[in-house]
């Protein structure tokens, strides 16, 4: 598949959401994601393995913030849109009947395109269904780590990686 090919639904997004720190006060605004793409952002794909997405930290006090951002992911290995919610939510607001519930809009959101819907609570959810697990997280640690000692920009091992997969690369 081409890039021009991947309908404008299926494109890496990402936004700024409005925080107010809890501790100070600080208003500021994170970049959060609304929509990844696993096949053509593999590094946001290696963030969320990384558990380093959807954090925030006041610029003021440096007080950590867990962003409750609803987004969702697209994995091209099961061609299936997952969208997460935040893990609090399935507990909150009734468990299984909260999930129909989200799938069931999901669905009639994506009816249009040949894609699978479902819908996790929370980012270890997501993990375990569609990103590999914790072998796959401690894979992603241990590049992190390689990143760090070899001075890369965090994400570097994973583009070089995709691209060496979609023939891009020369090299
Ligand atoms: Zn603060």
């Amino acid at each position: 598949m081409t890039e021009t090919a991947v309908s404008e639904k299926l494109t890496t997004r990402y936004t700024e959401t409005e925080l107010i720190c809890p501790k100070c006060k600080a208003r500021w605004s994170p970049v959060v994601a609304n929509f990844v793409n696993f096949e053509t952002d593999p590094a946001g794909r290696e963030g969320m393995l990384r558990k380093a997405m959807h954090h925030a930290y006041c610029p003021a006090c440096k007080f950590h913030v867990d962003v409750d951002h609803i987004f969702a992911v697209y994995d091209p290995d099961s061609n299936t849109v997952v969208q997460v919610r935040p893990k609090w939510e399935f507990k909150a607001g009734g468990g299984e009947e909260i999930y129909w519930k989200r799938l069931e809009t999901l669905l009639l959101n994506w009816a249009d395109h040949d894609v699978k819907v479902d819908v996790v609570f929370g980012f270890d959810e997501l993990i375990e269904k569609y990103l590999g697990g914790e072998e796959a997280v401690g894979a992603a640690m241990a590049r992190a780590k390689q990143e760090r000692s070899e001075g890369l920009e965090s994400g570097t091992i994973v583009k070089q990686l995709a691209a060496a997969r979609t023939g891009s690369s020369t090299a």
